[in-house]
C-alpha cells in the first residue's frame, strides 16, 4: 500500500520511499548506538557564540530570540518563562573548551587524555588542530582566528521545537536558497570581506518558485521514464538536462535539510497549553504534507548520506590512523566497530545514488568550485542563526552535508588504491556526519508515523 502522493518530485515515491524506509529499519538501530552511546559520536566541536554573522548586520535583520518568540507566539508572556522561545532555544549541559594549541603542543603524541570538563566524564575528545583542505565543502570552525569552540553535549540538545521563527529565520532560509542560483554569487565567496547588505530581492525567489516548478516538471517527465532497477538519482530525474544537474542538486540538498528540521520541531513540538512536548500533525500538515517535493527532497538526502557512509567504510576499515577514542584501546575498538556497524548496514543495499553522474558533462566540472564555495557560504550564513539550539543543528548539520559531498566528490573510491592523496576527515567532520544521518534517519520515522496519523485521521472524518 502506498501512501504518498504520485505528485511528489520522486513519482515512484512509492517503491523509492518504502526502499529507503526499509533500509532505514535496518540501520537505524546500529546509528542510534553510535550516536547516543558513545562519546566520541555524542560531543560536537564548534563555534558557537564567537562569530559573527558575516552577511548581514544584526540589528538591520537578524531577530533576537524575545524578538522571535514575540512574533511567533501572540501573548508570550501569558505563558511560562520556562516555555518561552528564549529558554527553549538555550543550549543545555556542561560545556569545556577546546584546549587550544599550547595545551595541544604540551601533551604527549599519543596516548593522549582529554577531559571534557568538569562532572562529565569524557576523555575522548582532544583533537589535533584543523588542517584546512580546499576540497572541503564547509568552512573549517577554526576560521575565525584563535577560539576552537566549545564542545557541545548533543544528546544533552535534541534538536526539536524552540520557538524560533520569523524574520530572522525567514532571512537565513531566503538566503540559503538564494545561494542556488549559481550565476552570479549573492555573497562574495570569503566571509572576511566583510559586511554586505542583507541580500534581498524578487529575483532570487522567483528563482526558487522556477527551480519548484522545474521539480514539479521532472515529476511528470519521470512518471514516464520509470524504470525501478535504476540507482535512486536516475529515479529522481536527475539526469534530465532542463535544467543543470548540479543546480538541482543543491537546491535539493538545502531543500531536505530544512524538511527534516521542520520534521524535527513539529516531531518534537511543545503544545503550550499542555506544557507537553508531542507530534503535532498541524505543524506537519502545514510545513511537510503539504509539499510532497520537500518530502522527497528529504528521502533525497537520506539517499545520498547513505552513499556516502556506505562508500566511507571501506576508507574508515583500511586506514587505522582513524582512532576514536586515542589513548583508550578498548573504548576505541567498541567505537570503531559501532561505526563499522553502521557503514556495513549502509552498503548493504546496491549504491543508492549514483554521485558519479555529477560535475561530468557540460558546465559540470567548472561549477564543481562554484558548489563548494556555495556550500561554504550556507555553512556560514548559519552563524546568522538567532537561536543557540538552532545554530547548533544548522551549524553540524550543513557540517554534515559538506562532509558527505566530500566524501562522495572528492574521495576516489581509493580505500584501494595506496598511491592516491586522500583528503582528511577531521574528527567534526566525521561527528557531523554520522549525525546529520541519525537526523535523516530520524526525520524518516517521524514521517512514516505522521503519515499514519493523518491517515486515520482522514479514515475517521
Ligand atoms: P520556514 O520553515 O521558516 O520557511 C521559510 C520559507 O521557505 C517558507 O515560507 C517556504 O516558502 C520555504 N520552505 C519551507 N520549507 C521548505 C523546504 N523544505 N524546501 C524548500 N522551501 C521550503 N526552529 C525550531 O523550532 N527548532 C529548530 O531546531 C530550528 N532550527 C533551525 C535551523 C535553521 C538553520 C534555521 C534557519 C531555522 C531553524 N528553525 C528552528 C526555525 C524554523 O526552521 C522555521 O524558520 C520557523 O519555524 C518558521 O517557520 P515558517 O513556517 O515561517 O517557514
Amino acid at each position: 500500500a502506498c501512501a504518498i502522493s504520485p505528485r511528489a518530485i520522486v513519482s515512484d515515491a512509492c517503491a523509492s520511499y518504502s526502499t529507503l524506509e526499509r533500509l532505514n529499519r535496518n540501520v537505524k538501530p546500529a546509528l542510534d548506538e553510535l550516536t547516543q552511546t558513545t562519546d566520541f559520536f555524542s560531543y560536537y566541536r564548534l563555534n558557537l557564540f564567537n562569530k559573527k554573522c558575516p552577511f548581514w548586520n544584526d540589528e538591520d535583520g537578524m531577530c533576537g530570540n524575545i524578538a522571535c518568540a514575540v512574533e511567533t507566539l501572540d501573548s508570550e508572556t501569558d505563558i511560562p518563562e520556562i516555555w518561552r522561545a528564549s529558554e527553549l532555544g538555550k543550549l543545555e549541559g556542561p560545556r569545556a573548551k577546546h584546549p587550544g594549541k599550547t595545551a595541544q603542543r604540551e601533551r604527549p603524541q599519543r596516548p593522549l587524555q582529554g577531559k571534557l570538563g568538569d562532572n562529565v566524564g569524557e576523555s575522548c575528545v582532544v583533537e589535533y588542530d584543523d588542517e584546512c583542505d580546499d576540497r572541503d565543502y564547509c568552512v573549517p570552525e577554526d576560521e575565525s582566528a584563535g577560539s576552537k569552540g566549545d564542545y557541545v553535549s548533543l544528546l544533552r540538545n535534541p534538536e526539536r521545537y524552540t520557538g524560533y521563527a520569523g524574520a530572522g529565520a525567514k532571512q537565513v532560509w531566503d538566503a540559503v536558497y538564494r545561494e542556488n542560483c549559481f550565476q552570479k554569487s549573492s555573497f562574495p565567496h570569503s566571509a572576511s570581506l566583510g559586511k554586505i547588505p542583507t541580500p534581498k530581492g524578487p529575483a532570487a525567489m522567483d528563482f526558487k518558485a522556477v527551480i519548484e516548478a522545474a521539480g514539479r516538471q521532472q515529476a511528470l517527465e519521470e512518471q514516464r521514464q520509470h524504470n525501478p532497477l535504476t540507482p535512486f538519482v536516475a529515479k529522481t530525474g536527475l539526469e534530465h538536462e532542463d535544467e543543470c544537474l548540479e543546480k538541482r542538486v543543491f537546491y535539493r540538498v538545502m531543500s531536505g535539510m530544512h524538511a527534516s528540521i521542520s520534521t524535527h520541531l513539529c516531531w518534537d513540538f511543545l503544545n503550550q497549553t499542555t506544557g507537553q512536548w508531542q507530534p503535532n500533525v498541524g505543524c506537519y500538515m502545514a510545513r511537510l504534507h503539504q509539499f510532497p517535493d520537500r518530502t522527497s527532497n528529504l528521502y533525497f538526502n537520506y539517499a545520498l548520506l547513505t552513499r556516502a557512509i556506505a562508500k566511507l567504510g571501506p576508507y574508515l576499515a583500511a586506514h587505522d590512523d582513524y582512532t576514536f577514542c586515542m589513548g583508550d584501546a578498548d573504548e576505541d575498538a567498541a567505537t570503531r566497530a559501532k561505526v563499522l556497524a553502521v557503514t556495513n548496514k549502509a552498503a548493504s543495499v546496491p549504491q543508492i545514488f549514483d554521485e558519479s553522474l555529477m560535475f561530468k558533462n557540460g558546465e559540470g566540472p567548472s561549477l564543481k568550485e562554484d558548489f563548494r564555495n556555495r556550500f561554504r557560504n550556507v555553512s556560514r550564513l548559519m552563524d546568522c542563526v538567532g537561536c543557540d539550539k538552532c545554530r547548533l543543528w544548522g551549524k553540524l548539520q550543513t557540517a554534515g552535508y559538506g562532509a558527505a559531498l566530500k566524501v562522495l566528490f572528492e574521495f576516489d573510491n581509493s580505500a584501494d588504491k595506496p598511491d592516491v592523496v586522500l583528503p582528511v576527515l577531521q574528527r567534526t567532520e566525521l561527528v557531523a556526519l554520522f549525525n546529520t544521518y541519525a537526523r535523516l534517519s530520524s526525520s524518516l520515522i517521524a514521517i512514516q508515523q505522521f503519515r499514519a496519523m493523518v491517515e486515520q485521521s482522514e479514515a475517521a472524518a
